[in-house]
């Protein structure tokens, strides 16, 4: 039997993983926890349930199969998460798609099958597969077996990942990984825990290792107003990207608010709720720094 895994989607014609037309498989559970994630349901290492009370119509009939008696009406339906398993039966008898279960278990064999359909587009676009998240490598060993199936068949493969584990388990896969997508956060340790959860030395150090053993490496910076778009930041991160072997840019994404509505689904508080994005002068402002300490940019 292959190995499970844990993923919460597949997404199809992707364009924005990596090169070409890409499927993108998206791995449940994440070791880090950026206050502008705009998948948080992604976050726990287990299946979480989502409600959206604009399309609960208060027909109870997620009360009755609720074997953890979670779910209250009274008005308004509440689910109790401590007692909630996520076994996602309620999901199932909810007709309106109020309730959702984000994450389930998959096997090597049942993602490939659904890879393998948009061959014929890989192959006329130089696309492939991207493994992203949540984070990726915190279920190595069956994003392993997934890279060896595509090894055997040819894939191009990208890993997107916050680079967050431990050096062998990243070297452990470098041979099947045709590009590594790697997110560089915040420079400051101090400021990486406060608003990403952990401290970013493991990830400085993987992503120095990556480049100099020779890794194809892409860098993308999530611009987030007020967090790391600072000029102290952006020089930082400029100094130790032109420190790399190989590397010569960098791509600057904007943070987008659309996730507010994500975070009330799954009853969390968004801290960044009166966020706005970044205007394209404001991102502007961000590339002329980086290309001024030498990086060649891209804005997306
Ligand atoms: S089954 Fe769905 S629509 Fe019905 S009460 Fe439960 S959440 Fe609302
Ligand atoms: S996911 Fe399962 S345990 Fe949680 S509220 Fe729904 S039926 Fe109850």
């Amino acid at each position: 039997m292959s190995e499970m895994g844990l993923i919460f989607d597949i997404k199809k014609y992707s364009i924005n993983d990596g090169p070409g037309i890409r499927t993108t498989v998206f791995f449940q559970g994440c070791p880090l926890a950026c206050q502008w994630c705009h998948n948080p349901e992604s976050q726990p290492r287990k299946p979480v349930l989502m409600y959206r009370a604009n399309r609960c119509v208060l027909c109870g009939e997620c009360v009755d199969v609720c074997t953890q008696h979670s779910i209250t009406i009274n008005g308004t339906v509440k689910t109790d998460r401590a007692t909630c398993e996520g076994c996602g039966t309620c999901a199932e008898v909810c007709f309106n798609g109020a309730r959702e279960l984000s994450g389930y278990q998959a096997s090597v064999d049942q993602v490939m099958s659904e890879v393998l359909r948009d061959t014929p587009f890989y192959e006329s676009s130089g696309g492939g597969v991207t493994f992203s998240g949540g984070e990726p490598l915190l279920q190595h060993r069956f994003l392993l077996d997934l890279l060896h199936a595509c090894h055997e068949h040819g894939l191009h493969t990208v890993v997107d990942t916050s680079g967050f584990a431990a050096w062998d388990v990243l070297n452990s896969l470098r041979e099947y990984v045709d590009l590594f997508l790697f997110d560089l956060k915040l420079m400051d340790e101090e400021r990486h825990i406060r608003y990403a959860g952990v401290s970013n030395k493991l990830i400085l150090s993987n992503l120095k290792q990556l480049a100099e053993t020779g890794s194809a490496v892409y860098i993308r910076i999530p611009l987030i107003p007020g967090i790391n778009d600072d000029e102290e930041n952006l020089r930082r991160s400029a100094e130790f990207i032109r420190a790399l072997p190989n590397i010569t840019g960098v791509e600057l994404m904007g943070y987008h608010d659309l996730a507010a509505a994500k975070y009330q689904a799954l009853g969390l508080d968004y801290r960044l709720k009166e966020l706005k994005a970044p205007g394209s002068e404001q991102l502007q402002s961000s590339a002329s720094i980086l290309e001024r300490a030498g990086l060649q940019v891209k804005i997306s």
